[in-house]
């Protein structure tokens, strides 16, 4: 039997998950800091990574965006019970692996900073 399922919000996505405020930690303690220049440039890294992270942000959020819309989509139409819990499935998959993807970027976003912070420092020397 076909029945008509109340459409839901994708309530099974939080969107929280990924809010990454944290400042970018940088590999020696402040007491190393010498001189303006050094202070400069942890500024100009610590801007860069706080843009990676509002890029990585709206990503994420313009992809709960589509996730969303794909489940209110087909959710104009009829379906069983078992047809939603798959749907439903489907969307959750998505969402992970479009995590993964996220967190990959985050990740290199990070190990480029820090190598530029390194290159910094041997240059220092
Ligand atoms: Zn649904
Ligand atoms: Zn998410
Ligand atoms: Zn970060
Ligand atoms: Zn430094």
């Amino acid at each position: 039997m076909q029945t008509r399922l109340k459409k839901t919000t994708l309530a099974i996505l939080p969107l929280t998950g990924l809010l990454w405020t944290a400042p970018f930690v940088f590999a020696h303690d402040d007491s190393f800091l010498r001189g303006d220049e050094h202070q400069a440039m942890h500024n100009e890294l610590n801007a860069e990574h706080q843009a990676g992270h509002e890029a990585l942000n709206a990503e994420h959020q313009a992809e709960h965006q589509n996730l969303e819309a794909a489940h209110q989509q087909a959710h104009e139409y009829p379906m069983t019970r078992r047809q939603h819990r798959r749907l439903h499935r489907q969307l959750r998959k998505a969402h992970r692996a479009e995590h993964r993807g996220l967190e990959a970027e985050h990740q290199s976003q990070h190990e480029e900073l820090n190598a530029e912070h390194q290159n910094f420092h041997d240059f220092d020397r």
